[in-house]
């Protein structure tokens, strides 16, 4: 299960998706065969940066161990490449949690005013 690019895993009413498709234009923070890594359109800290498996997976409870350790990799990998040396690391799961795209991905938040 390595090659994610086809279409089977993309959802087409799917904002992350067509991100991921690059049939929405945008700029990859980072991006290997699992994941994508670009910036959060409505930052809510200094760094704001969403990790998105690229297979079309709902939410959180939807990942295997093999996707979830291929975002641990990459959460791993872009902090050191950003030199980000204190961040939080959040995953919305469900409307009732905040979760608007309904795509799994995890949010990077770093900068000022994190300590609490
Ligand atoms: P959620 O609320 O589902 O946990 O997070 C979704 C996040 O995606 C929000 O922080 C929102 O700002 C971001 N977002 C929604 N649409 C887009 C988009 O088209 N481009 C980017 N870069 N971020 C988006
Ligand atoms: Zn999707």
């Amino acid at each position: 299960m390595s090659n994610y690019n086809d279409d089977k895993y993309f959802d087409k009413d799917c904002i992350f998706c067509k991100i991921i498709k690059g049939d929405i234009p945008s700029n990859f923070i980072k991006e290997n065969e699992y994941c994508v890594v670009f910036a959060d359109l409505n930052p809510k800290a200094k760094v704001h940066l969403l990790v998105v498996p690229k297979p079309h997976v709902q939410n959180i409870l939807e990942t295997d161990e093999f996707l979830m350790n291929k975002v641990l990799e990459t959460i791993k990998k872009v902090s050191k490449e950003q030199k980000l040396e204190s961040f939080r690391v959040i995953n919305n799961c469900g409307k009732g949690a905040g979760q608007s795209v309904f795509h799994v991905h995890f949010h990077i938040l770093s900068g000022d005013n994190l300590e609490e």
